[in-house]
């Protein structure tokens, strides 16, 4: 199968999806929105309010900064990949629960094995925690780190910037390194065979949690 088809096979299993009780609150599934040959995807925490009236990610006041930033980094929004951990909307915008995330992560696998992209972008602490088990983001923000042949590059929550003025300088400028990440990302995965295999496997196995993770600092 395409990776299109496959994503949309996703994002219809995900509308109807019942493994976790998040399905109980949601309108609509938020499974996330972009091009399945994405070389970067961005994955945020779950849909908030207007996010779950749309079905679309990122689409309130947090997306529209997430949108002054792809700008800004020289992106537009369809050509990347743009999800979140948890794709119903938890009560409230309360934190997701562990059961919730474990429910929800294969589907966040079978997109990033469909896509392949060379980097991930990782929105906020529990997508970070979903690739990278050790430090703080107030810490590692903005550096590049490898995580089954990709390279992931934990970020600030936009929505952490409308709460906190003083992060959104921060964020603009990790979000501008992104291209010339995504460059270096593309040159190591053609030069090193074995990242290359690495997302292979991941691919070819359609993905678990537990290769999501692991974490390889390589470089
Ligand atoms: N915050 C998120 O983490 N994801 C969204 O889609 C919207 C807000
Ligand atoms: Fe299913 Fe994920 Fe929605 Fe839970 S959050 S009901 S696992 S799609």
């Amino acid at each position: 199968m395409k990776s299109k088809e496959i994503l949309e096979e996703i994002a219809e299993q995900v509308s109807v999806c019942t493994l976790c009780k998040l399905h109980h609150s949601r309108k609509k599934a938020v499974p996330g929105a972009g091009s399945p040959q994405a070389e970067v995807m961005f994955i945020g925490e779950g849909p908030g309010f207007h996010e779950n009236q749309q079905g679309l990610p990122f689409v309130g006041a947090a997306g529209k900064f997430l949108d002054e930033l792809l700008e800004e980094a020289g992106f537009n929004r369809e050509d990347v990949f743009i999800t979140n951990v948890v794709k119903c909307r938890p009560p409230g915008n309360r934190d997701p629960h562990v059961e919730e995330l474990e429910a929800c992560n294969p589907y966040l696998e079978r997109q990033i094995a469909a896509i392949n992209p060379d980097v991930i972008v990782t929105l906020g602490r529990f997508s970070m925690a979903h690739f990278i088990n050790h430090g703080k983001i107030s810490s590692i923000h903005g550096r590049s780190y490898w995580s089954n042949g990709r390279m992931v590059i934990p970020m600030y929550h936009p929505a952490a910037a409308l709460h906190q003025p003083s992060l959104r300088s921060v964020i603009k400028e990790d979000f501008a390194k992104i291209p010339d990440l995504i460059n270096e990302a593309q040159q190591a995965r053609k030069n090193n065979p074995d990242l290359a295999a690495m997302s292979q496997v991941e691919s070819d196995e359609n993905s678990s949690d537990e290769n999501g993770a692991e974490q390889l600092e390589l470089f």
